[in-house]
């Protein structure tokens, strides 16, 4: 996979590790049932992706952006690992659903992340 997400890799979250993998959409019937590109399984610790090149309606786009989309869903998905294994999960519940849960607090980690970190790395702040 070029500039991929290793097929079967490995990530320390807090200590636990959970196992990554990337499916082909009709390998993982996850996908289709919940229209997911990925998702985290925080009962057996795995992160498990579409390989985006196999997902419906993603067709015609390029690998770059089916790399891209990977990428910002595994740092989506391990935001979700990093909540889980914090103990920020199910007794997160507030009102509808909890706010460990809120998925656009998730996508803003996830988008926002990489920016934040090279800013920290820029004025040596870890
Ligand atoms: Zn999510």
């Amino acid at each position: 996979m070029m500039n991929g997400i290793c097929a079967m890799g490995k990530v320390d979250v807090l200590g636990t590790e959970y196992t990554i993998e990337v499916k082909k959409y009709d390998e993982d019937e996850s996908f289709d049932k919940n229209s997911f590109c990925g998702y985290c399984d925080e009962e057996m610790k795995k992160i498990v992706l579409c390989d985006m090149t196999t997902y419906p309606g993603f067709d015609g786009e390029s690998e770059e952006k089916a790399r891209i989309s990977e990428r910002q869903t595994l740092r989506h998905e391990m935001v979700h690992a990093f909540f889980n294994e914090s103990g920020l999960s199910y007794s997160s519940n507030a009102y509808s659903r909890g706010w460990a849960k809120n998925e656009e607090m998730v996508d803003w980690i996830a988008i926002q992340g990489p920016k934040i970190f090279k800013a920290w790395q820029e004025v040596g702040a870890v």
